[in-house]
């Protein structure tokens, strides 16, 4: 490779949001209160680093809720789980502490609302992510899954005119103001939030890749490949027009990939940690000289609070 500098420019905002952060507080202070082991329903978030960080310190991660020892205590991850997950908790008597975003939470109380005055929900969002199967769950009526436009046209409610949708948290912006302008065209009495529930994180996430992909010659998104956000990031910046790739962490790095190139733009998804952004870093600047610099963005301030039993705050 060339030894001329290489721009290395980060994204604002990037990395872990407000609902990882709480969730890997989750399990951090549940580690801390009750001591090892404890018990965590599928990935905390999707990251496999945070994942083995927090099993080499005494968390074990589970695919159900039948593989924990009865009374055990128990974290549902940030995705949420549906309602049958937690009544098997309860028969199983597990101490369980819901480490679900409180964003994915609204979700679960838009859609249940909607169901409950008697409207088929369509749920826009990806098949097969834990998200979205606890959200189907959560619901309880009628849910009708939309991943595109095409979807929308094989819809069949039971009452074209009691249709109501609700979005996973993660989807692409841009995706989902298509869906929804295919569901307005087919029902035009839907309703719905008033946009949609793509949270903060996401959206900030896909605005600043979008100005990222503009200024760089290759857009590299750290994040996991079983990662909604981070999965859109990727897309974007490919949208975009230029090579953006998804890596889990600097030796995913090709280094073929900077042939030529005079600047890198690095964001990453809201479950990848800063310290997997400083590894990429570090590994540029081992190939080639580096002038590292940080796009203006959002300051992102948002703080969930702790479940109660975990709250540092509460009043005895
Ligand atoms: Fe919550 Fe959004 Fe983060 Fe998901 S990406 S955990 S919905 S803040």
């Amino acid at each position: 490779m060339s030894e001329w500098p290489i721009r290395v420019i980060l994204a604002q905002p990037r990395g872990f949001c407000a609902g990882v952060e709480r969730a890997i507080d989750i399990v951090e202070r549940a580690l801390a209160l009750y001591g090892p082991p404890v018990y965590v329903r599928h990935e905390i978030v999707h990251n496999g680093h945070v994942v083995e960080g927090l099993r080499a310190r005494g968390a074990r991660f589970v695919d159900e809720v039948d593989e924990i020892p009865n009374g055990a205590v128990t974290i549902f991850s940030a995705h949420g789980v549906s309602m049958a997950v937690e009544t098997m908790a309860r028969a199983r008597d597990l101490r369980v502490i819901d480490a679900t975003c409180p964003l994915v939470t609204k979700v679960h109380r838009e859609g249940r609302r909607y169901a409950a005055n008697g409207f088929d929900v369509i749920l826009i969002g990806h098949k097969g992510h834990a998200e979205v199967d606890g959200t189907i769950g959560q619901i309880g009526g009628t849910v009708h899954l939309v991943s595109s436009v095409a979807d929308v046209m094989d819809l069949r409610p039971c009452d074209p005119d009691r249709v109501a949708y609700v979005t996973q948290t993660t989807l692409s912006v841009d995706d989902a103001h298509e869906i929804i302008k295919a569901l307005v065209a087919r029902f035009p009495r839907i309703v719905g939030p008033h946009v949609n529930d793509i949270c903060y994180a996401t959206q900030n996430r896909q605005v600043a890749v979008r100005e990222l992909a503009q200024r760089v010659d290759v857009v590299l998104v750290v994040g996991a490949a079983n990662s909604s956000n981070s999965n859109r990031l990727r897309e974007i910046g490919a949208g975009m027009g230029k090579p953006c790739y998804l890596i889990g962490d600097a030796g995913a790095i090709d280094t073929a990939w900077f042939d030529g190139v005079s600047s890198v733009g690095i964001t990453a998804g809201a479950s990848a940690p800063e310290v997997l952004v400083s590894g990429v870093v570090d590994h540029l600047a081992s190939l080639r000289p580096i002038r590292l610099e940080t796009l203006s963005g959002v300051i992102e301030n948002v703080r969930f609070r702790l479940p109660y039993e975990l709250d540092p705050n509460r009043v005895a």
